[in-house]
């Protein structure tokens, strides 16, 4: 495979924090590649409309989002090299990139690299949850608003997090009923959290907002509740709901059941770390979020010098603190590669510190409140699926366990499960649990999958392929 030309500084991901990252280290002098496995810009939050849709509202074409052009304007820029519709799925020695687009691969040598790739919906295995008709939160906001397709007709939302109010507000106003939202938190939990709601009065007017949408609709609002199981012939029919206990297990005899045909799981987001991995950037285990985050410094620069992360792959912390963290990672490494000097970096990022401090005390009340309770790894029955790639049970899971394996690997060995198409970015946070509970060990000391190239699938030909004669420049 032939070299792309390198720049010094390569940015994956052209969401809101690669799309600051890159503008802020292009506008201080330095010559930037910027790659997206998107056609158009945005990242999730400012996810785009294909262009042949036709708006009479240009903003509809980039969520709705009042800022979005402010962010997208940015974009193109004499500094910016843009790769869309360009995959990174592996890295090689001295953090050569592997990149393919539908037709060709390409090797790319980096200097500085900023990670900005963003998260994923997290599942949450329960009998039923493969059936057509049930899709994450996260995969349900972007078919409305990007797609304009509305899921199913009779919707039922369970999960965890504020992200759940936004997306029941966007169904009911394009026309869906909604029958009832589950949310897993407990609202008890939330008083000691208030004091750090204060001044963030724009959040607590949009979910007053959300909050009126579901009162004037009658769509009842349960706390400390969540989906348990789901049935249909080809498709969700019928779910169950049930109360929850303080570990966030169902009560038994609260069951409840909704005829729907649709089901959106909004169970939060998980870092897309595997790049990161695969760059050799250490990870630690985030209690709140229950799974694995790459390690950083207030900097964001990861565990190995000159790579960075930003956004959402860090933590989930919404698209606010992705802006500036792009920011924060984007100025640092434009004064490593020499553009911007030691005290003149202290002087920009001062006030983006700033922010960002006062902006990731909201995010850590939301965490807390929202935190992911261990009751909830606890729904699957023996037939249920724990890994849809593969269709590996967890009674087959069990029984690699129970056969001697201890981490995810050996259970990955022994079933297949996290080598198929996701590569594991579903499975693994659901055999975890599994295998910690069965062996006695913590969570934060198993390790995720160790994650090989193609982190993404891509198809033979396009590898062997190799690049085409007139090489991007
Ligand atoms: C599915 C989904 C929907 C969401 N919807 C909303 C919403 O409606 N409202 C809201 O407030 N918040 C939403 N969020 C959260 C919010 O969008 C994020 O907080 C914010 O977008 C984070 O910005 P980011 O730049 O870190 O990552 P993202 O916006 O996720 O951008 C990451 C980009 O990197 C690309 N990428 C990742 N890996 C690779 C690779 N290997 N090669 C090439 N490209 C790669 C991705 O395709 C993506 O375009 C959503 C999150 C998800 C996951």
């Amino acid at each position: 495979m032939p070299d792309l030309n390198p720049t010094p500084l390569t940015v994956v991901g052209a969401g809101p924090a690669g799309i600051m990252a890159a503008y802020t280290a292009a506008e201080a002098g330095v010559e930037v590649t910027l790659i997206d496995d998107n056609p158009l810009p945005g990242g999730q939050y400012y996810r785009q409309s294909p262009p042949q849709f036709k708006f009479a509202n240009p903003l509809d074409a980039q969520s709705g989002r009042v800022d979005a052009p402010q962010v997208l304007d940015k974009l193109p820029h004499p500094r910016i090299r843009t790769l869309y519709n360009m995959q990174v799925w592996g890295a090689f020695e001295q953090h050569t990139l592997a990149l393919a687009d539908q037709e060709h691969s390409f090797l790319l040598p980096t200097d500085r690299v900023i990670l900005a790739t963003g998260a994923y919906d997290r599942p949450l295995a329960f009998p039923g949850w493969t059936l057509p008709g049930i899709l994450g939160a996260g995969a349900a906001l972007r078919m409305v608003k990007t797609q304009w397709v509305l899921p199913g007709k009779r919707i039922l939302l369970s999960g965890l997090g504020p992200l759940q109010l936004a997306l029941a507000d966007l169904l009911i106003k394009s026309g869906a009923e909604v029958v009832c939202v589950a949310e897993a938190a407990d609202p008890l939990h939330g008083w000691q959290q208030l004091p750090k709601f204060w001044g963030h009065w724009d959040r607590l007017g949009e979910a007053l907002g959300y909050t009126n949408t579901l009162r004037k609709h009658k769509v009842p609002l349960l706390f400390n509740h969540s989906i348990i199981k789901a049935s249909g012939r080809e498709h969700v029919e019928q779910v169950t709901i049930a109360r929850l206990d303080v570990v966030g297990a169902p009560i038994p005899g609260t069951e409840r059941q909704f005829d729907v045909d649709a089901v959106c799981l909004g169970y939060g987001l998980l870092p897309s770390f595997q790049l990161a991995v695969a760059l050799g950037c250490g990870l630690r285990f985030d209690r709140r979020l229950s799974w694995f985050v790459p390690l950083h410094s207030e900097r964001m620069e990861t565990t190995q010098p000159g790579i960075f992360v930003a956004g959402d792959v860090t933590d989930i912390s919404g698209s606010k603190v992705a802006l500036l963290e792009g920011q924060v990672a984007g100025l640092t490494a434009a004064c490593q590669l020499g553009f911007i000097r030691d005290t003149e970096l202290e002087q920009r990022l001062a006030p983006v510190m700033a922010e960002l401090s006062h902006l990731n005390r909201l995010a850590g009340a939301l965490q807390a409140i929202y935190t992911f309770r261990p009751g909830l790894t606890r729904l699957a029955q023996d037939d249920t699926l724990l890994c849809r790639c593969e269709e590996v049970t967890y009674r087959q899971a069990k029984d690699a366990i129970a056969e001697g394996a201890t981490d995810l690997n050996q259970v990955k060995l022994r079933t297949r499960a996290g080598m198929g198409y996701c590569q594991g970015r579903f499975c693994s946070v659901l055999a975890a649990p599994l295998i910690a509970e069965a062996t006695h060990q913590s969570l934060a000391d198993l390790q995720p999958f160790t994650v090989r190239p193609p982190i993404h699938p891509i198809p033979l030909s396009v590898l062997a392929a190799g690049a085409p004669a007139a090489v991007v420049k």
